[in-house]
């Protein structure tokens, strides 16, 4: 049995339209995101990862191309529609948390359901399990304020699975974060992956992106390398550019994971 694709794109482009400027973010990619796969999105500052990131968020469409989730094609939807797969489909976890201040960490947990017109008072018990899941049972009525770094991402983390989401969405979910305190995130992450759960994650960590089975490189809006630590070949790429160094690193790339398994 294979796994179902998740997300499918091809021929994706994205032009920013600035009147006498027209900037390509994204000239032409293709890939596939296999359910309860963990992929990691790397490249230069400009290379298009934050764009990528919010055409598969549905908070921005592509140009041209296609973009399927879950085998519907969302690329040409109207905003209404979007918003609908984005709240029903995807769990978003940010750098910088993005948490409500005015709501404890019950409340902001139960966010994306908010916005699926869900009562908090027919929730409250399943926002709870999901506080106890990231081990915050005992700040539950707490709010961002009064919690670390490192608790709020939690929180997040929990936020992200309140629609039980087809996939989670992590932009740089360390980024703001001590490296113990992202240590744990990052094991959080690895847990949900482990129960099969779809992760994209956009990095610019080499540690961070490690942690991924796959590992799509960016550059200039197009797939540069896109290496898959499983069997240590690279996946076919939009861009069938050699690179001579691409060998060590995937050799680089397998011994951090294997000592990573070890720690
Ligand atoms: P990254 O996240 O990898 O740093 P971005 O996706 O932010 O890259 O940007 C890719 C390219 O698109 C860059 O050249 C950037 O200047 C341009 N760009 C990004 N967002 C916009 C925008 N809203 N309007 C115009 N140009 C943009
Ligand atoms: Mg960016």
């Amino acid at each position: 049995m294979s796994a179902k694709p998740i997300i499918e794109i091809s021929g994706l482009t994205k032009i920013y339209d600035l009147g006498q400027v027209k900037v390509s973010a994204l000239r032409g990619i293709d890939f596939t995101v296999l359910e309860g796969s963990y992929t990691a999105i790397m490249g230069p500052s400009g290379s298009g990862k934050s764009t990528l990131l919010n055409i598969l968020g549905c908070l921005d469409r592509p140009t041209q191309g296609t973009y399927r989730i879950g085998g519907d094609d969302v690329s040409t939807m109207s905003d209404r529609q979007l918003s609908r797969i984005r709240g029903e489909r995807i769990g978003f976890i940010f750098q910088s948390y993005n948490l409500i201040q005015q709501l404890d960490v019950v409340e902001n947990i139960h966010v994306p359901l908010f916005y699926q017109g869900k009562d908090i008072n027919s929730y409250r018990e399943h926002c709870e399990k999901l506080a106890e899941l990231v081990g915050l049972s005992d700040r539950m009525d707490h709010r961002p304020m009064q919690l670390s770094g490192g608790q709020q991402q939690r929180v997040a983390v929990a936020r992200s699975l309140a629609n039980e989401p087809l996939m989670l969405l992590a932009d740089e979910p360390t980024g703001n974060l001590d490296s113990k305190t992202g240590e744990d995130i990052l094991e959080m992450l690895d847990k949900l992956h482990g129960e099969g759960r779809t992760i994209v994650m956009v990095t610019h960590d080499d540690e961070v992106a490690e942690r991924a089975e796959r590992v799509i490189h960016l550059k200039d809006g197009l797939i540069d390398r896109d290496v898959r630590s499983d069997n240590g070949k690279p996946a076919p790429a939009s861009s069938d550019k050699k690179d001579d160094d691409e060998g060590e690193k995937k050799v680089r790339f397998k011994v951090k994971l294997n000592r990573g398994e070890k720690d």
